[in-house]
């Protein structure tokens, strides 16, 4: 397909500027370019259609199944869009006065308290823009909070072998020490180990719970216990609260910092780069460090105010708005009852297809799982030579796409299925017959597998040339 550069041609625009209508301010002549900048030039229908062309030639969750584990690509419904677009809360300004945002700081108070009363926190700062960024934001408070108790000795984080990779490398990122902790066979934490691995240089524990097995660790009261008894702190990776919205509550489980994913669970599509909100919530211990202009609700009205040992910002203004007010739209849309409903429908989808395929793809663990599964496929790898990878280029060809693959890392040859709860029992039953009829082609035509996808508009990529060597720029021919 030819870039927007190959199609350009001389002369044509698209732009319709409105008149002038202020005085032409001239920039400093050493500000000036020498001589125009090599955009494209394209008419409307030329954009339109190189556009269009492009969103033909990938796979969203309009398109189909698109069992992402570790992601949450369920469908979001486009009332949150328009709520997004309301111009009220679409064109306000971050430095506005703050008795003409009103409103908007209403909402964000109103999102505070219901994903508060979701997590079971007491504060919640909106200001990382995703989960990572909720990580960073969320060590650096236990951090401050050490540090304000004078424990200086607190260096090290420690974190499960099952952990999404972003934990690790967000302790890493605050100067932490990270002691890995085994799981167990059950997939949960070794008990014995994490005693064994706290003590007064602990300054927490990052976990998530369900972990990314799609299993629900039942010692957790134990294992947040053992972390507080070391003087540590338990920070809840909540990227993926699906399994437990509404049903279990981090707060109750002795977490004192949990960051969500409004981006996977919460009306924001996931993924493409776009906006997304990893807010932050916090026990009481933890409120005096929040980031600044933290939106609070006064007797005659919204304003902002700075928690008396603030941490700083961790990023510009307020975080991104809109992903709040998508947030806010879908907890209002679904309710009390609808959110514990979603919940308890995206573990039934993956129960359901888990156990549609169980007797030929053999799990990586036993027993009903929460929001996922993880499939493991080494023993097929080692009868047929078919790889997870092969299956998941083999779904491709299929319409679906591929579960999350090689993660996590202790499964070999893993594919992690989430099926979300909005998606219907025909189209698991439809996925769960195309995964049936790839398991026998392992078997009849490996060849055929390893050579999939063929009717995707790029065959096998290089992806470790594309990562290794990335051309990240547009070479103009010469002249
Ligand atoms: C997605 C995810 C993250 C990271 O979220 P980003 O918004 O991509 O930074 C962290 N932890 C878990 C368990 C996740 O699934």
């Amino acid at each position: 397909m030819k870039l927007l550069y190959e199609i350009s041609a001389e002369g044509r625009a698209l732009s319709l500027l409105p008149k002038l209508d202020v005085p032409r301010a001239e920039l400093p002549e050493n500000l000036r370019r020498t001589s125009p900048a090599r955009l494209p030039q394209l008419s409307e229908i030329d954009l339109s259609r190189h556009y269009t062309a492009l969103s033909k030639r990938t796979h969203g969750v309009n398109d189909g199944f698109y069992p992402l584990g570790s992601c949450t690509m369920k469908y979001n419904a486009r009332v949150n869009e328009e709520a997004a677009a309301l111009p009220g809360f679409s064109r306000v300004h971050p430095l506005q006065p703050v008795h003409t945002v009103q409103g908007s700081l209403r909402l964000l108070t109103d999102a505070e308290t219901m994903l508060c009363e979701i997590t079971g926190m007491d504060r919640m700062s909106f200001q990382p823009a995703a989960g990572a960024h909720g990580e960073l934001l969320g060590l650096l408070l236990i951090k401050a909070y050490h540090k304000h108790h004078g424990n200086v000795g607190r260096n090290k984080i420690i974190v499960p072998d099952s952990a999404h990779g972003t934990n690790p490398a967000s302790a890493a990122m605050v100067g932490y020490q990270v002691i890995s902790v085994p799981s167990n066979a059950e997939g949960g934490v070794d008990l014995d180990a994490l005693r064994a691995a706290v003590g007064e240089d602990t300054a927490g524990l990052m976990l998530t719970n369900p972990n990314t097995l799609g299993v629900f660790d039942k010692n957790i009261l134990e294992i947040t216990q053992i972390v507080h008894e070391a003087g540590g702190l338990n920070y809840y990776d909540g990227a993926n609260l699906n399994a437990i919205m509404g049903v279990a509550r981090p707060g109750d489980m002795g977490f004192d910092v949990v960051h969500l994913n409004l981006h996977k669970t919460f009306g924001t599509p996931h993924g493409g780069g776009g906006p997304g909100a990893g807010p932050v919530g916090v026990k009481d211990c933890l409120v005096p460090f929040l980031p600044a202009h933290q939106p609070i609700k006064l007797d005659d009205g919204y304003a902002f105010e700075d928690a008396a040992h603030t941490i700083g910002t961790v990023k510009s203004f307020y975080g991104n708005f809109l992903v709040v007010v998508r947030a806010l739209c879908y907890i209002l849309t679904l309710g009390r009852e609808g959110i514990p409903e979603a919940a308890e429908n995206a573990v039934l989808n993956s129960n359901y297809m888990m156990h549609l395929i169980k007797d030929i793809y053999p799990m990586a663990t036993d027993g009903i799982c929460m929001h996922e599964f993880v499939m493991a496929l080494e023993p097929l790898k080692k009868q047929t030579g078919v790889s997870a990878m092969d299956i998941a280029k083999g779904l491709l060809d299929r319409g679906i796409h591929p579960p999350t693959m090689y993660f996590p890392l202790i499964v070999h040859e893993a594919l992690m299925v989430e099926p979300t709860e909005t998606e219907s029992k025909s189209t698991l039953e439809q996925a769960a017959d195309v995964l049936r009829e790839l398991h026998k082609l392992a078997h009849d035509d490996p060849e055929s597998l390893h050579q999939a996808p063929i009717h995707t508009p790029v065959r096998r990529l290089d992806e470790v040339g594309a990562a290794r060597n990335p051309r990240l720029r547009y070479a103009f021919p010469e002249g």
